[in-house]
């Protein structure tokens, strides 16, 4: 029995469903080939592969199903949720025990075929598998806010809310499958059925990808503020930093310094013991600055050798004996050629300090600070000269 206009439109909804997973699948397959190292696209096809199988299995049986044909179809979707649970694991990297139960979950279904020939009532073995495939959803939805990943937590927590609204549904049909079969019971059957294939079928795979992107724009991001080498921020990403503390010393008025470090005869560094030890020389120094200075100091590799220290709450009687404990920690760090000999790294800095000044640019105290270096250099190197305007 069939209530409302909904009902004429159920079967017509039941092959758009189809439509649109066949649709999914070749969508996620291309993405699969051109993604080849990314597992969790290859998951999300292959259960979108195993939707359009449902499907197939669905048009291709005589209606209305069998009880083996309906437990068939239920097995693969069990096969498709534990693909899809393997999925998120894999996305997230974590969980991927809840994913095996999931798996293991399949294997009870596929044992339960043999049901309906052991006697046991229709309603009981199809109310069996949809409590089965409630409890894959649920733990889908587990793996998915497991994960403590700040970037996806809003495509991570809406795909687990369509989830759960899925497993909803299919306690809806075990609930269905158990009840009289009453105008009410048809009723709520038939809207459970109507969100479910339009609602979540279009919301799922959007949601999906939608997790992907999320991700993988924040690593491009992080990759165009941050120099490969050294893991520092480069100059885009001190950009951002420096307009940020300009900000708040306009409003708190807290002194910050800004020192620009340049290795001395880097070049010649280069030329004698090649350009990987020269590259070394760079990581080794980046680590010592970031290592030794506090969480809320800012360095940044700005140029080739050329290292920029941004010290917040830092006044100019202060910036100086930082600067040189870091100098001289450099000059006793010693580093092993190749050849086997030993190597030294020196720094000249050029120094300079907000020293309650109005309206001053970046541009400005980097220029202080450029020509600070620029001294220092004059004056033999390996050493820290403060701007005029600091001094
Ligand atoms: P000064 O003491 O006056 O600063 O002399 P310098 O030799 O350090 O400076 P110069 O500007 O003459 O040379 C800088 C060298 O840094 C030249 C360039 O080939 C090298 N360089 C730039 N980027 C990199 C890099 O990423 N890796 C390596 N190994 N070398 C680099
Ligand atoms: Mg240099
Ligand atoms: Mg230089």
């Amino acid at each position: 029995m069939c209530m409302g206009p909904i009902c004429n439109v159920m079967p017509l909804i039941h092959r758009i469903e189809d439509l649109q997973f066949v649709c999914f699948a070749l969508i996620f397959g291309v993405m699969a080939f051109q993604s080849r190292r990314n597992a969790t696209i290859r998951y999300v096809w292959c259960s979108y592969l195993l939707a359009v199988a449902v499907a197939v299995v669905d048009f291709s049986v005589a209606q209305p199903l069998s009880l083996f044909a309906n437990c068939l179809i239920l097995t693969i979707l069990s096969l498709r949720y534990a693909v899809l649970a393997a999925g998120m694991a894999s996305f997230t990297g974590k969980a991927r025990r809840l994913a095996m139960v999931c798996f293991g979950a399949v294997a009870v279904a596929c044992c339960m075929l043999g049901l309906g020939k052991a006697g046991i009532s229709a309603a009981v073995v199809r109310a069996l598998y949809y409590i089965l495939l409630t409890v894959q959803l649920l733990l889908i939805c587990t793996i998915l806010v497991r994960s403590r990943e700040r970037s996806t937590r809003v495509p991570r927590w809406l795909l687990a809310a369509l989830f759960l609204l899925s497993a909803a549904y299919r306690v809806n049909q075990m609930a269905f499958a158990l009840s009289d079969k009453g105008p009410f019971n048809i009723w709520l059957r038939d809207q459970g059925l109507f969100l479910n294939s339009t609602i979540l079928g279009c919301l799922l795979p959007f949601t999906i990808v939608w997790m992907m992107n999320a991700r993988d724009h924040t690593i491009l991001l992080k990759q165009s503020l941050v120099d490969p080498l050294t893991n520092l921020l480069n100059r885009r990403g001190l950009a951002d930093a420096a307009n940020r503390e300009l900000a708040r010393y306009a409003r708190q008025r807290k002194d910050f310094a800004v020192a620009v470090g340049d290795i001395d005869h880097f070049k010649a560094l280069n030329d004698t013991y090649g350009h990987s030890f020269g590259d070394e020389v760079l990581v080794t120094t980046a680590k010592l600055l970031r290592d030794q200075l506090r969480q809320t100091d800012i360095v940044a590799r700005t140029g080739g050798e050329e290292f920029l220290l941004l010290l917040p709450h830092t006044r100019e009687d202060e910036m100086v004996p930082v600067l040189e404990r870091l100098r001289v920690l450099l000059e006793q760090q010693t580093m092993k050629t190749e050849s086997g000999s030993e190597a030294g790294i020196t720094l000249s800095i050029g120094v300079t300090n907000t020293c309650g000044r109005t309206g001053l640019s970046w541009t400005e105290l980097q220029k202080e600070a450029d020509a600070a270096l620029y001294q220092a250099k004059e004056q033999g190197r390996n050493r820290i000269v403060r701007a005029a305007s600091a001094s």
